[in-house]
């Protein structure tokens, strides 16, 4: 785009994208092709195969690198992908340090998959800026950050975090899936790498799986796109297209998400049959000074402690009839979720208990309904309780 630094709205609408030059068509095209006719042997149209390189994709990468502020994108057919493409730069005999409470699937796949290769992780507090300095070793490589944490909505302190790093030149990946570049910026407050989970927000229709990687430094990037190639769960055009429409509305969803998750947070906050409410913008929240440094609003998801028990909050789930009790989050839709035996199964007991993940707990992905309807459902189901 030419003009000089745009809005985000105009940035999601028109980063990365150009009208189609062969027919002037404005969206980009979904290239439902495996492979590229060269003009002679080896050359090329800037494509050879899908798999190296797709228009859609390329399209995609574009428009989030630019609503992150990075300067490449790259890629892939889930966020798991994504993730496993960094831990990739790394080798037997490294050393990660990551937040104690984590996505889920992240910790299962530093867990299960990497240290079987020899890559040790320490989770570890990542609001406590001395807890983290502990436990930084010297074959520390990679530094593991997500803020708002899932489900406590914790926010660790990126800049803060970020400036250790760079000190002692280790390589920082933050998981900005549940704020969105909306909320915040993480390359902007000196992080290296930023990863999506763009089945969330950046989709948010709930309608595909997909994930990216964004950063600085062609050395970097061609590493990173190297593993990409390599390993091979790349994105088809068909999912890179959904993604790309989803991302156009990015600025306007998250604004509703964001005032509707807010006014049901306070509500609950207030309401009798609630143990504690967690959302990085309430006062009450123990990371609130953090969340408001560095994000633009509290986010859409909302997690609450019911004075119930494991049964009866599995009760409470079942009973809402606008949110639907399903895994994941960032759609449109509300969602409710239940931490301990649905999305943070995978961790063991012991350590979400160590990691305050009570059994009662609710997570709810507040979607972009009236909220009158969402409020009232929460009410019966409360009333029941
Ligand atoms: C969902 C999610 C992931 C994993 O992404 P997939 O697209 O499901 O592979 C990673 N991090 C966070 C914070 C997520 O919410």
């Amino acid at each position: 785009m030419k003009r000089k630094n745009p809005g985000f709205g105009t940035l999601a609408i028109h980063a990365g994208q150009s009208p189609d030059p062969s027919t002037g068509a404005i969206m980009t095209p979904i290239f439902q092709t495996s492979t590229y006719v060269q003009k002679a042997p080896n050359q090329t149209q800037g494509y050879d195969y899908s798999r190296s390189g797709n228009p859609t994709r390329s399209a995609l990468e574009g428009n989030i690198a630019g609503l992150e502020g990075a300067e490449w994108g790259l890629g892939f057919s889930s966020g798991m992908a994504a993730i496993t493409c960094v831990l990739h730069l790394l080798e037997a005999g490294d050393h990660v340090v990551a937040g104690n409470d984590l996505y889920g699937g992240t910790f299962r796949l530093l867990r299960t998959v990497f240290e079987k290769f020899g890559v040790e992780t320490t989770f570890v507090d990542l609001t406590d800026l001395d807890a983290f300095q502990a436990a930084l070793q010297k074959n520390t490589k990679l530094v593991m950050l997500e803020t708002p944490t899932n489900p406590l909505l914790r926010c660790c302190d990126l800049r803060a975090i970020a400036k250790i790093c760079r000190r002692k030149k280790l390589l920082t990946l933050a998981d900005n899936t549940f704020a969105t570049p909306y909320l915040q910026r993480p390359i902007d407050l000196g992080c290296d790498l930023v990863v999506h989970s763009t089945t969330k927000y950046l989709g948010g229709h709930s309608d595909v799986v997909g994930g990216m990687l964004v950063g600085n430094g062609e050395e970097l990037r061609a590493r990173l796109a190297h593993f990409q190639n390599s390993c091979g769960g790349t994105p088809g055009p068909m999912d890179s297209f959904l993604v790309l429409r989803g991302t156009k509305t990015l600025h306007v969803r998250m604004q509703r998400h964001c005032e509707s998750a807010l006014k049901i947070a306070k509500w609950l906050e207030s309401h009798k049959k609630v143990a504690r409410v967690y959302y990085p913008g309430l006062p009450s929240h123990e990371t609130y000074r953090t969340a408001k440094k560095q994000m633009k609003h509290g986010g859409g998801m909302v997690s609450v402690e019911l004075k119930a028990t494991v049964a009866q909050a599995k009760r409470f789930c079942s009973r809402l009839e606008v949110f639907a009790l399903a895994e994941s989050l960032g759609g449109v839709e509300s969602l409710v979720d239940h931490p301990a035996s649905m999305t943070h199964a995978s961790i063991p007991k012991k350590e979400r208990k160590k990691a305050g993940l009570e059994d009662g707990l609710i997570r709810l992905s507040v979607g972009i309904e009236d909220l009158d309807d969402l409020v009232a459902d929460l009410d019966q189901a409360l009333k029941r309780l």
